[in-house]
């Protein structure tokens, strides 16, 4: 919570119809799991390794035999772990329906490819209309592989902060706003509740006695539920997420682009 930045003001989503405004694509959530798990220590990711070997049990067809693909394929026949939080909140309304969507969907395949030329077309991209280009078509292209694509997003504010009620509230206040009961739906309420899920089942499988069969299902809900949380965890940290403003949806668009290219000055609770 300490870095949550204070100047946070309110949450807005783009009329879909426009088009995605997403404050990390596809690739950046990916690229930021695949870091993170690259900076693991040696002994960390020994075992999260060994989780990754249980829970893709039965599912060797379709997940990737390593919890991170390095091999830059650009049309992948299998999912690695650091896509799940691509594939999460964007492709998927739930950990559950992630889940599903990874195991059970043939248009994820396409997906990923999308994301992966995306990735490639961005890094060759030299201006900011080359780039928004990529992300246009990279767009159509993705909403005729997942036609819900662009329909998920208008559905609530999910993605992004909740606006501080007060300028004098504390850091626990605001913590509370987001996770309360009755609280909108926001990206930080939405991290916490699925982070905690997947302790909460890490906790069941280090603990308690199961057959092979269910300790395993068990694991990868955890990653499901993991994977779920860092997609809304990455979000918080978008500038445009931090910055909404009020008006129309074309208003919202320009401001919510506008701080995702540009950042935002900010405040932190400890000043
Ligand atoms: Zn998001």
């Amino acid at each position: 919570m300490k870095k949550v930045c204070y100047l946070i003001v309110l949450l807005f989503l783009v009329n879909p119809i426009i088009s995605r405004t997403y404050a990390w694509i596809y690739p950046e959530h990916r690229e930021m799991a695949l870091h993170g798990i690259k900076k693991l220590s040696p002994e960390n990711r020994k075992k999260l390794d060994k989780l990754w070997r249980l829970a893709r049990t039965g599912y060797e067809s379709r997940l990737h035999e390593s919890v991170i693909d390095e091999t830059n394929t650009i049309s992948p026949t299998l999912i690695d772990f650091a896509a799940w939080p691509a594939i999460s909140g964007d492709h998927s309304v739930s950990a559950k329906d992630m889940l599903n969507t990874v195991l059970h969907s043939d248009w994820i395949l396409s997906v990923a490819s999308i994301a992966n030329e995306l990735k490639i077309a961005l890094a060759e991209s030299w201006n900011s209309n080359s780039r928004n280009n990529a992300l246009r078509n990279s767009d159509l292209l993705l909403q005729r592989a997942d036609p819900a694509y662009a329909t998920r997003a208008g559905h609530n504010n999910v993605h992004f902060l909740l606006s501080l009620y007060s300028m004098v509230q504390t850091e626990k206040e605001y913590f509370w706003q987001c996770v309360k009961p009755d609280a909108e739906l926001n990206a930080i309420g939405v991290y916490v509740w699925y982070h905690y899920s997947a302790l909460l089942k890490a906790s069941i499988v280090a603990t308690q006695k199961l057959s092979d069969r269910d300790k395993n299902a068990l694991i990868l809900s955890a990653f499901a539920d993991e994977a779920f949380a860092l997609h809304f965890l990455e979000d918080i940290t978008a500038a445009g997420h931090l910055a909404g403003t009020w008006g129309n949806a074309s208003q919202k668009k320009g401001s919510h682009d506008y701080y995702n290219e540009h950042g935002i000055k900010t405040i932190t609770w400890e000043g």
